[in-house]
């Protein structure tokens, strides 16, 4: 069996969405380098509008890119796009099932359209996996909607693929049905499924994830494995705890700062950059009597913060 070494390998993709009478050209993809090595779980993290979206769809064949080579398990989707779009599954952001399907036969039909032979299909395991065997006849309508996003994830693996793309998967579900879902999603990692996922929860991807990538503005700002990407990062927060509570955390000249409870704020400065000492002069400059202080190492949200906040609108092309 051909193994390739990256599960995606995506070089200098540029994706431009046309101006439309309402809203001007828009670059969404501005050159992305990316390798996402077979086997990990990978996630690609990034603010609203950084691109996340567009580069999976571009990726499953939905958006068509502008420029640049995408190569799916080692097939490029240009030369070969069948055969690498056999090889994702994509559980997309939004819900859209057939209401008027049972999810046995959401499944079957699935299948079929991938042209999968009846007898290697695998409904009734994937039914069970995903906590959906005794609903297998119940209308999709009639499903809660975590029942929902769980029928998405086994529609994206009808046809068995090896690598599988989750676009938000966790967004508005609960507490309990996420830790169902990353189960099973661990489990076929385990099974030696690739997986990638976009989240906006920071602390999902550093718990799950062993690469990440941060994506802002069309552009990679960061790829690596997570603990290197903690590691390397030399952010420190400074929480300071000001003499009279503040409600929102001041704007500092040149630091991130984020309010935390009781009236207290976090700094974010970067130890090659600035100290403790400046941190300390910007908040008495900006008039607040600091009653106590405490640092602290960073998480990967205050290295998002610090990766993405860096480069200023006005530097837009
Ligand atoms: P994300 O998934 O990270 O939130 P998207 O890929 O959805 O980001 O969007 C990237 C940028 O491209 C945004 O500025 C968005 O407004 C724009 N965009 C996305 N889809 C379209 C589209 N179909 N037509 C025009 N612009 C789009």
């Amino acid at each position: 069996m051909f193994l390739p070494e990256y599960a995606i390998e995506a070089k200098d993709l540029v994706k431009t969405y046309p101006a439309t009478k309402t809203t001007p050209e828009m670059r969404a993809l501005k050159g992305i380098d990316l390798a996402i090595p077979r086997g990990s779980i990978f996630g690609l993290l990034g603010p609203n509008g950084a691109g996340k979206s567009t580069f999976i769809n571009t990726l499953a064949g939905l958006t068509k890119k502008t420029s640049g080579t995408v190569r799916i398990w080692g097939r490029d989707i240009d030369e070969r796009p069948r055969d690498a779009r056999a090889a994702i599954g994509v559980v997309p952001q939004e819900i859209a099932a057939d209401p008027f399907f049972t999810p046995r036969e959401a499944l079957e039909v699935q299948a079929g359209m991938y042209g999968v032979p009846r007898q290697e299909r695998r409904t009734d395991e994937l039914l069970a996996a995903l906590g959906l065997a005794d609903k297998a006849k119940a209308y999709v309508r009639q499903l809660s909607g975590g029942m929902k996003r769980r029928l998405m994830v086994a529609k994206a693996m009808v046809h068995n693929p090896p690598v599988l793309i989750l676009d938000e998967p966790t967004a508005g579900v609960d507490v309990e049905l996420r830790r169902q879902l990353w189960n099973y999603v661990l489990e076929l990692n385990r099974r030696g499924v690739t997986i990638v996922l976009t989240t906006h929860y920071l602390e999902e991807a550093q718990e799950l994830c062993d690469q990440i990538a941060i994506i802002n503005r069309g552009q990679v700002v960061a790829c690596e494995p997570t603990t290197t990407l903690l590691r390397r990062m030399d952010t420190r927060n400074v929480i300071v705890t000001p003499a009279e509570p503040v409600a929102a955390a001041p704007q500092l000249e040149g630091f991130e700062t984020r309010s935390r409870a009781g009236g207290a704020f976090a700094v974010t400065y970067r130890t090659g950059e600035s100290s403790v000492e400046q941190v300390l002069a910007a908040v008495r400059a900006s008039g607040l009597h600091i009653k106590d202080i405490a640092t602290e190492d960073p998480d990967l949200e205050d290295i998002f913060l610090a990766l993405t906040y860096a480069a200023p609108e006005a530097a837009e092309v």
